[in-house]
């Protein structure tokens, strides 16, 4: 690999640390940065709601700061996960977590049902109308673009699981602040 690859990160603050969350790939890998990082990555306004940027980031000579980066990378859960794991749990189904054999890597497997559970941020899953999806003012095209291929995919991946035989569910971050009503469903999914 050589040159300058562009890469798609918004920042976000989560678990008490500031973090990049990089795009693609299908997961979020969330890597902690220092503040004063931030401030030389970029002038960074209302991170709250997620800021977005580009950011450039050579591949050919890493320096001493991105192989400081690189290697406190890692691969975490998102908290969307974790609750839709404990609510799995909680019915009393054995799971397995990003199964990447199958299509899509589903972020959960209910392998004696043969049924997917899908943990889906509302943002970069396209989630219609829904307020969490609302897409940032400025470099709309690019990113309604983007959205749109993810949204292409996540499709893919549903009916390619079903040809195997799996079926599939997704469940939407915005859809966990009613916890109990996600867990219904879940249950009404793996019966
Ligand atoms: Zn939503």
């Amino acid at each position: 690999m050589g040159g300058r690859r562009r890469e798609h990160a918004a920042v976000a603050w989560s678990n008490k640390k500031w973090r990049i969350l990089y795009l693609p790939p299908r997961k979020y890998v969330f890597c902690s940065i220092e503040a004063t990082s931030l401030r030389k990555i970029g002038r960074i306004s209302n991170v709250l709601s997620a800021a977005r940027f580009r950011m450039a980031i050579s591949e050919s000579r890493p320096s001493v700061a991105r192989s400081r980066l690189m290697a406190s990378v890692q691969r975490h859960s998102t908290p969307l996960e974790l609750t839709v794991r404990r609510l799995v749990r909680g019915s009393g189904h054995r799971y397995r977590a990003n199964v990447r054999s199958l299509p899509g890597s589903p972020d959960l497997v209910i392998t004696a049902l043969r049924k997917a559970i899908f943990v889906n941020g509302c943002f970069w899953h396209g989630h219609q109308e829904c307020r969490l999806a609302k897409l940032p003012k400025t470099r709309r095209k690019w990113w309604s673009d983007k959205i749109e291929a993810n949204r292409q995919r996540d499709k893919r991946k549903i009916s390619d699981l079903r040809a195997l035989g799996w079926q599939s569910i997704s469940v939407w971050q915005c859809q966990l602040a009613n916890e109990a009503r996600v867990a219904s469903r879940l249950r009404r999914f793996l019966s």
